[in-house]
């Protein structure tokens, strides 16, 4: 298949980290976990935001739904679930895996898991760690996951990062501890041409995958003179202009991969209370913010989009 057919066949995974303003890893120290429940809440109404654009665009994704906001707003989770999106995990308390000990990491998604399930009627099938926080030193996580019945991961950001990272991990989706847990770097893996529609809408792994390997799909870089650059959500794409990331999204499903795409409801609204933060951290959490919409607009027009569950499955089913 040509790079350009490929690029016509792709079908990416659109993800939304369902969390408050003030949850965010940035914000500590700011806002004390032990503050959360005294701050006003935005995540029925920003949540109904995504909700909109999503159908607007007629797309399904993903929502990594902290299990704490879960038991605060259960009927935000059942809202998602009943538009048709997926139902996954980001924990249950938001704290770092790697601050973490692998008892309490047990604990907190074996937690979030059951919480979500109960709410959502279906299964729970994946997991985002807090701020990506699988790294070098909390790859102990990983058979934790697995044993705890998650099938994928999409924690493990190939990057350089202060707080982050794994800058020699795999940058495409890859099965952890497995054959091909290494550097797959740009060869195309020749997909097959399914269209959306006949791509499930919601999904049950093959019960192959067995209970000691996770599926990993890595938050989606650009490799740019040998350096992975982040670009597809968050405040990279705040940051950046929406049709550079569309651009070199393509680029990437050109070489055979899919992409996944994350961003969080309380980038689409610019009216939450400000928060006291300086510097850098102000810059992270508020930059772009007005622009957010607009750029997920135009990211869904010009590229297919499903949840990251169903993008997984077709992945399995194609290596077959
Ligand atoms: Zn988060």
């Amino acid at each position: 298949m040509t790079g350009r057919a490929r690029q016509e066949a792709a079908v990416n995974a659109l993800s939304c980290d369902l969390e408050e303003y003030f949850q965010v890893q940035c914000c500590e120290g700011v806002v004390a976990r032990e503050a959360w429940d005294t701050m006003p809440s935005r995540l029925a109404a920003s949540t109904d935001r995504v909700l909109a654009l999503l159908e607007e665009a007629g797309v399904k994704a993903t929502f990594f739904v902290l299990g704490w906001n879960a038991e605060r707003h259960p009927d935000v989770v059942r809202r998602v679930a009943a538009a048709g999106h997926e139902v996954a995990s980001h924990g249950y308390a938001h704290k770092m895996v790697f601050e973490q000990s692998p008892d309490e990491f047990r604990a907190d998604v074996t937690r979030a898991k059951a919480l979500l399930e109960d709410l959502a009627g279906r299964p729970v099938l994946g997991y985002r760690a807090p701020t990506f926080s699988i790294t070098e030193r909390s790859r102990w996580a990983i058979p934790i996951l697995a044993e705890a019945g998650y099938r994928y991961d999409s924690s493990i950001f190939p990057i350089r990062h202060d707080r982050y990272g794994i800058p020699s991990a795999p940058r495409f989706l890859h099965e952890l501890n497995g054959a091909d847990d290494k550097g797959i770097e740009d060869e195309g893996r020749g997909r097959g041409t399914r269209t959306i529609e006949e791509l499930p809408a919601t999904c049950h792994l093959p019960l192959a995958t067995g209970h000691s390997s996770l599926i990993e799909f890595p938050p989606t870089t650009l490799r740019v003179l040998g350096v992975n650059l982040a670009m597809a959500g968050g405040g990279y794409l705040r940051l950046l202009p929406a049709r550079l990331v569309r651009a070199a999204l393509r680029r990437v499903n050109g070489l055979g991969h899919p992409v996944i795409v994350y961003f969080h409801p309380w980038e689409l609204d610019p009216e939450a209370p400000r928060l006291p933060l300086r510097g850098l951290r102000r810059f992270r959490h508020y930059v772009g913010l007005r622009r957010t919409a607009d750029k997920l607009r135009l990211l869904l027009r010009g590229l297919a989009f499903t949840t990251a569950a169903a993008v997984v499955e077709q992945w399995m089913l194609d290596r077959r």
